[in-house]
C-alpha cells in the first residue's frame, strides 16, 4: 500500500515522502481513508503506531479543499494530554503540511506565556494543537472562539480523562459546532473512555490495531532484580555504560526521585537531565530539545512527562522503578525502537515486585526474561511464583524463569527505603492523580 493510494491530496504525499516513510502503517491505512470519508472515528493502536500522521494527513487534506472566509477562526483543533505531546503534534502538522504555505498553526500549552499566545491568536490560525487547561484560559478571556472548528481530534484520550480533564473537554467540545468531524485516539476504546466517545461523537466508526499483544516485537524486554536502591543504582549505572546504547529514558516513580537519579548521574560523569511536571516549561522544552539534538545522553523523567517522546536515538528504555500500571509500562517501552528500530527495555525490580512484573506479562502476552549482569548478581531471588520453577532453571517468562541458584536471604529486601517506589507511591511527589496532574499540566 502507498501514501498516494489513500485518497490524500498530492501536496501532503510528497510530504510525507520527503519525511522518509515509504508506506503507510496499518493504522494509517484504516483511519485515513475513513477520515477522508467524513465520519467520526473511534481509534486504538499501539504507541509508536503513527497515529499522529494517521488524524494529521485526513484533517490537513480536508483544510486543503476549501478555502476559509475571510475572518474565519480556527478549523482543526488537537487536544493532548501533555505539554510535551502538543507541541509534537503541532510540529508534526507543520512537517506534513510543508507544502501548505498558507497554513498557519498555534500550540496553546500552559507553562508558555499567555500573551505571545493570545497575540498569536489575534492573526489567523488555521490549526490549533492544545492542553485543555490553556485552551480554557483563552476561551474564558475570550481570545478565541470555536466555531469554526471543523475537525476535533482528541490524541490519547484515556490519558486525559486519567488526568483529570473530563469537564474541561466536555467544555471545549460545547464550544465547537455539533456538525463538526470527531476523531479519538485511545489506548482504550472501553469503560470511561467509551462514554465520553458517546457523548462527543455521531456514530462513529471503530477502528481497533489489536496489535497491543503482539506489539512490540523489536523491543527486547528484560527485567534484572535490584536487592536495595543501592543495589539499583550500581545496576543502572552499568547498563548505561552498556555497548550499543546511543540514547536512554530512566523512568523513576517521582519527580523528586527523577532529580535525585538525574544529579547522581551527572555525578558519575552521565550527560544526563530530569523531566517532570514540576520544572519550568522552559525548561523541558530546553531538555527535550537537548535531547532530540543528542546533546542529552540520559533523560530521567516521570510518567506523564516523558509521554508520547519520540526521539530516534533512544535505544534503552530503563525502569528504574517499576510502573504502576501495565499499560504505563507499554508506553514507557515504546519511547525506544521508534518507528520499526531496535529497542531494549530494562525494568529494575525489587525481589517484592515481581508480581507488577508478572501482571505486565499477562498483559502483553510477552514473557519479560531474567537477566543479570556478572559481578552484580541479586542476592535475592524472587518469591516462588503460582508455577514451580521448570527442573532445567530455562529462562524464558517470570514464573519459569530462575530456578533455585540461591536461596533468598532473609531479610533482603529490606535495602528498601522512602526512596524506593514502594514508600514514594503516595506521597505528594507524585504525579498520579486528577487533581495533582490537572494543576502540573495546565
Ligand atoms: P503514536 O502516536 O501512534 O504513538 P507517532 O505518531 O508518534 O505514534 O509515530 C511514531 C513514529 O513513527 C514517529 O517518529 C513518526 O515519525 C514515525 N512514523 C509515522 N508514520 C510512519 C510511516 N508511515 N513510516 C515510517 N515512520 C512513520
Ligand atoms: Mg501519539
Amino acid at each position: 500500500m502507498n501514501f498516494n493510494e489513500l485518497g490524500l491530496d498530492e501536496a501532503l504525499v510528497s510530504a510525507i515522502e520527503a519525511t522518509g516513510y515509504t508506506e503507510p502503517t496499518q493504522v494509517q491505512v484504516s483511519a485515513i481513508p475513513a477520515a477522508i470519508a467524513g465520519g467520526d472515528l473511534l481509534v486504538s493502536s499501539q504507541t509508536g503506531s503513527g497515529k499522529t500522521a494517521a488524524f494529521t494527513l485526513p484533517c490537513l487534506n480536508r483544510l486543503l479543499g476549501h478555502k476559509p472566509a475571510p475572518g474565519a477562526g480556527p478549523r482543526m483543533l488537537v487536544l493532548t494530554p501533555t505539554r510535551e505531546l502538543a507541541q509534537q503534534v503541532e510540529k508534526a502538522v507543520k512537517t506534513y503540511g510543508r507544502k501548505l504555505r498558507w497554513l498557519n498553526t498555534a500550540c496553546l500549552v500552559g507553562g508558555e506565556p499567555f500573551f505571545a499566545q493570545a497575540k498569536q491568536l489575534s492573526r489567523p490560525v488555521d490549526v490549533i494543537v492544545a492542553t485543555p487547561g490553556r485552551l480554557i484560559d483563552h476561551l474564558q478571556r475570550r481570545k478565541l472562539k470555536l466555531n469554526d472548528i471543523q475537525m476535533l481530534v482528541l490524541d490519547e484520550a484515556d490519558r486525559m480523562l486519567d488526568m483529570g480533564f473530563s469537564e474541561d473537554i466536555e467544555t471545549i467540545v460545547a464550544a465547537t459546532p455539533a456538525n463538526r468531524q470527531t476523531l479519538l485516539f485511545s489506548a482504550t476504546l472501553d469503560g470511561v473512555v467509551g462514554k465520553l466517545a458517546q457523548k462527543l461523537t455521531r456514530d462513529p466508526q471503530r477502528i481497533e490495531i489489536l496489535a497491543t499483544k503482539a506489539s512490540s516485537a523489536n523491543i527486547e524486554q528484560r527485567v534484572m532484580i535490584a536487592d536495595n536502591l543501592g543495589h539499583k543504582n550500581r545496576l543502572l549505572e552499568s547498563l548505561l555504560g552498556s555497548e550499543g546504547l546511543q540514547q536512554a529514558v530512566v523512568f523513576t516513580a517521582t519527580k523528586r526521585s527523577a532529580e535525585e537519579v538525574s544529579l547522581s548521574l551527572r555525578e558519575k560523569g552521565f550527560s544526563a537531565a530530569a523531566l517532570h511536571g514540576d520544572m519550568h516549561q522552559t525548561a523541558r522544552n530546553r531538555t527535550l530539545d537537548k535531547l532530540r539534538q543528542g546533546r542529552i545522553g540520559v533523560l530521567v523523567a516521570t510518567d506523564v512527562a516523558a509521554r508520547g517522546i519520540d526521539v530516534a536515538g533512544i535505544s534503552h528504555v530503563i525502569n528504574f522503578d517499576p510502573p504502576r500500571a501495565a499499560e504505563d509500562y507499554v508506553h514507557r517501552i515504546g519511547r525506544t525502537g521508534r518507528a520499526g528500530r531496535e529497542g531494549i527495555a530494562i525494568t529494575l525490580s525489587g525481589p517484592r515486585e515481581i508480581g507488577m512484573i508478572r501482571a505486565i506479562e499477562r498483559y502483553t502476552g510477552k514473557p519479560i526474561t531474567v537477566h543479570v549482569i556478572e559481578g552484580l548478581e541479586p542476592s535475592a531471588r524472587p518469591p516462588a511464583a503460582g508455577r514451580r520453577p521448570s527442573p532445567g532453571g530455562k529462562p524464558g517468562g517470570f514464573g519459569g524463569g530462575r530456578s533455585r541458584d540461591r536461596d533468598a536471604r532473609p531479610g533482603a529486601s529490606k535495602g528498601w527505603n522512602s526512596d524506593g517506589p514502594r514508600g514514594a507511591r503516595h506521597t505528594s511527589d507524585s504525579e498520579r492523580g486528577p487533581r495533582r496532574a490537572r494543576a502540573d499540566f495546565r
